[in-house]
């Protein structure tokens, strides 16, 4: 089993993953949970360079061709052989994350960032997405509330960029509705993580 999580930035996605990545576990489940872009060493290095706060310059196309290129490495290295070794991988962030930011926000093309994105993944689409939804304006107060979070590069984009990512999200919900299901991530963590469970049982019951 193959789930990403995704939503806009201060969803609360990375807290929840690691509070199901405890609870998979205790109920005898194999688990990984990873992050992108990183993961694994080349990846967290592509990843420094895109959220340098230094890297201003960054064209929106280089910025789209590095996400996959980290992508498609953590792919081939961690998560296809966690796959086959038939461990469920939670990931925090996978193509949607992509299709969002670059090809919904930074208007690149959804279609134009899918197909860089086809190649790096090859068909490794997630069995399930959960698709933190939160008004962007109540996700970044609480990134710049909590003090152990570096601020990145993509903090620092207005919030009307970050209003774009959210109805990115929401047009891949309808584009994708067999494979993304919706959370309301204003809620308390505890609510978020109780429909996260259920949700995410119910595929792995099947
Ligand atoms: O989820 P995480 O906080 O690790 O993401 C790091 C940053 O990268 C966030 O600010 C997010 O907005 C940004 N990002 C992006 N485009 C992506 C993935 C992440 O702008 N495709
Ligand atoms: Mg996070």
């Amino acid at each position: 089993y193959f789930f990403s999580f995704e939503g806009p930035d201060g969803a609360g996605k990375t807290t929840i993953i690691s509070m199901v990545e405890s609870f998979l576990r205790e109920q005898g489940w194999d688990v990984v949970a990873t992050r992108e872009p990183g993961g694994i060493e080349i990846a967290e290095k592509i990843r420094d360079i895109i959220l340098n706060p230094a890297h201003q310059a960054m064209d929106g196309r280089t910025e789209a061709l590095l996400y996959a290129a980290a992508r498609r490495q953590h792919l081939v290295e961690k998560v296809i052989p966690a796959l086959k070794d038939g461990k469920i991988v939670l990931c925090d962030r996978f193509i949607d994350s992509s299709l969002a930011y670059q090809g919904f926000a930074r208007g690149l093309g959804v279609d134009e960032v899918l197909g860089i994105n086809q190649f790096a993944i090859e068909g490794y689409f997630p069995t399930l997405t959960l698709y933190f939804d939160i008004e962007p304006k109540i996700g970044l107060e609480r990134i710049y509330g909590n003090e152990k979070r570096e601020i990145n590069r993509l903090d620092l984009e207005s919030l009307s960029f970050h209003e774009n990512v959210r109805k990115g999200y929401l047009q891949l919900m309808e584009r994708f509705p067999e494979r993304i299901v919706m959370l309301d991530a204003s809620r308390e963590v505890a609510d978020v993580f109780a429909d996260a469970i259920s949700i995410l049982m119910g595929k792995l019951e099947k």
